[in-house]
C-alpha cells in the first residue's frame, strides 16, 4: 500500500473508531456495497445483522466507500441479483451538481483533450481542436452545491405538496458533489418500476398539455384555474405567473413572454388588470395578435423554470447502492451528512462536512489545482508539483481525490 494510500486508510479508521454510524431501517434486508482507494465500488453483496455488525466492519475493514441499497431483500448477500428475493424499495432521488450549467464552473472546471493534447476551462465532452474525447477535472464550489440543493428543495416541495409524502423523507448530503433524497414512507415503498417512472414524467413536466391543465388560449375567451383552487402543477405554474407579472421588469417578462419590449412596458401599466384576471380564472386579452402566444410562451417558460432535471436511469434502478449517511466519502474526506429537513436552507456542506482536524500537514500537488473553500477558508490556487502545508482536513480532501501525495 503506497503512503498515501495507508495514511488515509489510518485517518479513516480514527474518524469510524471515533464515529459510531446509525444502521439504516432495516439493516439486516439491505445489501452494501464497499470501495477501494480511487474506485467507488469494489465489491458488493455483503450485509450485516445489525448496527454492531456494520460498525465493526467500518472499524476493521476501513473501506473507502460505503453503500447500501434502497432495496429490502430477503436474501441481500446471495448473488445473482434474482437470488436475493426483492421485497420493496425506498424512493430514491439524486442531484449531482456536475449536471447542472452553473457559471461557476468555467473558474474550477477543466478538460483535456486524450489524443491532441489541447485543453480548457469548463468542461466539454469533445475536444474543440479534433473532436476527441476529454477527460474532464471537475471540482465544486459553495454555489454549485447551492444550486443543488435548491433542486433537492424543489423536490422535496414536490413530494409533499403534490403526492402528500409528507412522512420518511430523509435528506443527505453524499460527501462529495450530490445530495439524495430518500422518501421510506409505507406508501412510497409499494410504488413499483412503473409508477417510479410516472413519478418521474410528472417532476420533469414530461408531456403537460396545458390545455388539460385547464389553461385555454384556444377557445374565444382564454382561461386559466383558479388559484385558490389549482392543484399540483396549476397551482405551480400559476404562482409563477403572478411572481412573474408582479415583479418582473419590462425585459425579463419581454423574454418569458416572447414579445417586444414597448409591449411588455405597456403590460406592466396593466398589471393589476393581469392579476385579477388570472385570480378569477381568466388570462387577460389585450388588444392586439400577441395575446395568445405571450400566454403560451409565458406558461411554457413556467413549465421550464418548474421541471426538475432528474437522471431517469437511476432513478428507477431498484436495485443501486448509494452512499451510506454518516460515512467517510472516499473521493474528498467529507462525511455524508443526514440534513434535518428544517436545516437544509442553511446547510453548508463544505463547512458542516468536515471531518478532520485542522492539523498541518506536507502535501505535494501532482497537477495544476483551481481555487477551493472549505471550512470557510480558501486555498490555492496551486501549481503542478508544489510542496504545501495546509490543514489536515484540506490535505485529506486533495489526497483522496488524487490531486496530490504526501510529501516526505
Ligand atoms: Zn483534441
Ligand atoms: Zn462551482
Amino acid at each position: 500500500m503506497q503512503p498515501t494510500e495507508q495514511f488515509l486508510r489510518s485517518k479513516f479508521q480514527q474518524y469510524y473508531r471515533a464515529h459510531a454510524v446509525s444502521a439504516p431501517l432495516k439493516i439486516g434486508q439491505r445489501e452494501f456495497g464497499i470501495g477501494a482507494f480511487g474506485k467507488k465500488i469494489s465489491m458488493r453483496h455483503l450485509a450485516f445483522a445489525d448496527s454492531n455488525e456494520l460498525n465493526g466492519f467500518l472499524r476493521n475493514e476501513v473501506p473507502f466507500y460505503i453503500s447500501y441499497s434502497c432495496a429490502y431483500y430477503k436474501y441481500p448477500e446471495m448473488q445473482p441479483m434474482n437470488a436475493k428475493h426483492f421485497l420493496q424499495a425506498d424512493l430514491v432521488y439524486e442531484f449531482d451538481a456536475d449536471d447542472l450549467q452553473t457559471d461557476c464552473k468555467q473558474g474550477h472546471d477543466s478538460w483535456k483533450c486524450v489524443k491532441c493534447g489541447a485543453s480548457g476551462k469548463g468542461t466539454i465532452e469533445n475536444c474543440t481542436k479534433c473532436g476527441a474525447h476529454t477527460l474532464k477535472e471537475e471540482w465544486v464550489c459553495g454555489k454549485c452545491l447551492n444550486e443543488t440543493k435548491k433542486q433537492s428543495l424543489r423536490l422535496i416541495g414536490f413530494l409533499q405538496d403534490d403526492f402528500d409524502f409528507s412522512d420518511g423523507i430523509e435528506v443527505n448530503y453524499s460527501g462529495s458533489k450530490g445530495f439524495h433524497i430518500h422518501v421510506n414512507n409505507e406508501k412510497a415503498l409499494q410504488l413499483s418500476q412503473n409508477a417510479r417512472t410516472e413519478l418521474i414524467d410528472y417532476l420533469s413536466g414530461n408531456g403537460i398539455i396545458q390545455k388539460n391543465l385547464g389553461f385555454d388560449t384556444e377557445s374565444r375567451m382564454f382561461s386559466c384555474p383558479i388559484p385558490e383552487k389549482a392543484k399540483g402543477w396549476q397551482k405551480k405554474i400559476i404562482s409563477w405567473m403572478l411572481g412573474k407579472i408582479e415583479n418582473s421588469d419590462s425585459e425579463e417578462l419581454a423574454l418569458y413572454g416572447g414579445i417586444s419590449n414597448a409591449l411588455a412596458k405597456k403590460l406592466i401599466t396593466m398589471r393589476s388588470t393581469i392579476i385579477s384576471g388570472i385570480s378569477s380564472g381568466m388570462l387577460y386579452q389585450f388588444p392586439g395578435s400577441k395575446a395568445e402566444a405571450f400566454w403560451n410562451s409565458l406558461i411554457a417558460s413556467a413549465i421550464d423554470a418548474l421541471k426538475l432535471g432528474i437522471d431517469r436511469q437511476t432513478s428507477i434502478d431498484l436495485h443501486k447502492i448509494i452512499r451510506l449517511p454518516e460515512t467517510l466519502h472516499g473521493g474528498t474526506g467529507l462525511a455524508a451528512k443526514k440534513i434535518p429537513l428544517e436545516k437544509i436552507v442553511e446547510f453548508d456542506a463544505l463547512k458542516e462536512c468536515i471531518a478532520f482536524s485542522g492539523d498541518e500537514v506536507k502535501v505535494r500537488t501532482i497537477a495544476e489545482i483551481p481555487e477551493f473553500e472549505l471550512n470557510a477558508r480558501k486555498f490555492g490556487k496551486f501549481g503542478a508539483n508544489e510542496e504545501i502545508k495546509i490543514p489536515e482536513y484540506a490535505a485529506i480532501y486533495l489526497l483522496a481525490r488524487n490531486a496530490a501525495q504526501l510529501a516526505e
